[in-house]
């Protein structure tokens, strides 16, 4: 019994995508994300261009500036 859904397999293939490992690490709702949301494209580095949707793209955009915005503190003293 396969639980795929036929409508996501469309959108993305799995052999050329995997889950970011930025937004894995930094994202406490990545795994409650739309799964096509977590991909990017294999060929590419874990960037938010390198993500397969406009989702994942803002994500991965709003961790990074989280992350400037906590250090610029610390760079600034
Ligand atoms: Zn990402």
């Amino acid at each position: 019994m396969e639980h795929i859904d036929p409508e996501v397999m469309k959108r993305f293939d799995t052999r050329s995508s995997r889950p970011c490992e930025f937004c894995k690490e930094l994202d406490p709702q990545f795994q409650i994300r739309a799964t096509v949301d977590q991909m990017v494209a294999t060929s590419r580095k874990a960037t938010a261009s390198a993500h397969l949707t406009e989702d994942g793209y803002v994500r991965h955009r709003i961790l990074e500036l989280r992350q400037m915005t906590a250090r610029a503190p610390l760079t600034a003293a």
